[in-house]
């Protein structure tokens, strides 16, 4: 990594079309920064569905902190899960990509984490995971939760 990615005050976020890492000065994260390649908004405010290349850019390499729910369509809990986690996406669009990981799709990243239970939610930083929840969690929980991982 060049100095610049460290350089104070910026974050890297993945582009969620191309996967391209954009540097985004934290003073812009609220202008609606464009990725420079594909011109795409890079903070869309909305969950993320990833497989195992975009899991690499987006949790890996990125640097913006990245919740990631673990989760399947035949799981009720996950899909109670789903409004929860849409709003957080929306609330937290500059500081917190939320990300969504089909277990039935992609078994081998759910193999890696050693994923038991759906859905377990992980919040990571800079490809470091910094927390973990498993089971359903409501919106003042998850608030709280990423709130005590995050500072
Ligand atoms: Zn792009």
């Amino acid at each position: 990594m060049s100095a610049e990615t460290h350089a104070a005050g910026a974050v890297l976020v993945a582009c969620p079309q191309c996967h391209s890492l954009v540097r985004v000065p934290e003073a812009r994260a609220g202008e609606h920064p464009k990725c420079p390649r594909c011109k795409s908004q890079v903070l869309t405010g909305q969950p993320l569905a990833l497989d195992v290349t975009a899991f690499a850019a987006h949790v890996e390499r990125a640097t913006l902190p990245v919740l990631v729910d673990f989760w399947a369509p035949w799981c009720g809990p996950c899909r109670m899960m789903a409004p929860v986690l849409d709003r957080a996406a929306a609330q937290r669009a500059t500081a917190l990509r939320v990300a969504k990981v089909n277990t039935d799709e992609q078994p081998e990243l759910a193999g890696r984490f050693g994923i038991r239970s759906i859905p377990t939610l992980i919040l990571f930083r800079a490809g470091r995971e910094l927390a973990r929840q498993s089971g359903a969690v409501d919106a003042t929980g998850l608030s709280r939760w990423l709130d005590r991982a995050l500072t």
